[in-house]
């Protein structure tokens, strides 16, 4: 980035650490912030300080929140549990409009070749979730990949026997994808179909 003069190319390296940004990507985003005007600037800084600041995990189920504890635990119905990789996957399923349950973010699936074992998810916090006793069903929807799949199988062995139903999101989502990636009408059948595992 020499070509650049110092303050260009230390914004470029900001942007370029984004996913999906490259060089021209940053080169255009650095020019962008240049023709800004300084309130327009400096809102765009505190923005990304104040997300910093703000957003924080919900102590129940690791969704992103403002609060202690995230709006969708402390106003929905808690018998039934959606269990998903991420955070994004959350926003991926209330834009169905068809769950009217809770969730829980596992922040990761098992990936023994990248080193993730069942110890580095949120496995034990689902546990005493479905321990506390007003669970029904447990939903299982992480990604319809390898890993996906086997995190789901993984964590059903671990409910079953407490008595409560674990199902699956059918296959209406295309297997080795991401729910982010399905469309809505895809996703919300996959959700009522779901099958008992
Ligand atoms: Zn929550």
């Amino acid at each position: 980035m020499e070509v650049f003069i110092e303050p260009i190319g230390r914004l470029m390296n900001e942007f370029s650490k984004l996913p999906g940004v490259g060089q021209k990507t940053a080169q255009r985003y650095a020019y962008r912030v240049i023709n800004m005007s300084e309130s327009e600037a400096r809102a765009f800084a505190d923005a990304i300080v104040n997300v910093k600041r703000k957003v924080r995990f919900c102590k129940v189920c690791g969704n992103f929140t403002e609060a202690e504890v995230c709006n969708i635990c402390a106003t929905r119905e808690k018998s039934v549990i959606c269990v998903v990789k991420e955070p994004k996957d959350v926003i991926a399923l209330e834009k169905v409009h068809e769950f009217k349950g809770v969730y829980h973010v596992l922040h990761g699936v098992i990936d023994p070749m990248n080193g993730v074992t069942p110890n580095d998810i949120r496995i034990k916090e689902l546990l005493a979730r479905v321990g506390e006793g007003d669970v029904k069903e447990v939903i299982m929807a992480t990604n319809p990949d390898v890993e996906g799949e086997a995190t789901a199988m993984y964590i059903a062995r671990l409910l079953k026997p407490l008595g409560i139903t674990v199902s699956r999101i059918s296959r209406g989502v295309p297997v080795g994808s991401e729910l982010e990636y399905a469309d809505e009408v895809t996703l919300a059948r996959a959700l009522i179909e779901r099958k008992e595992i």
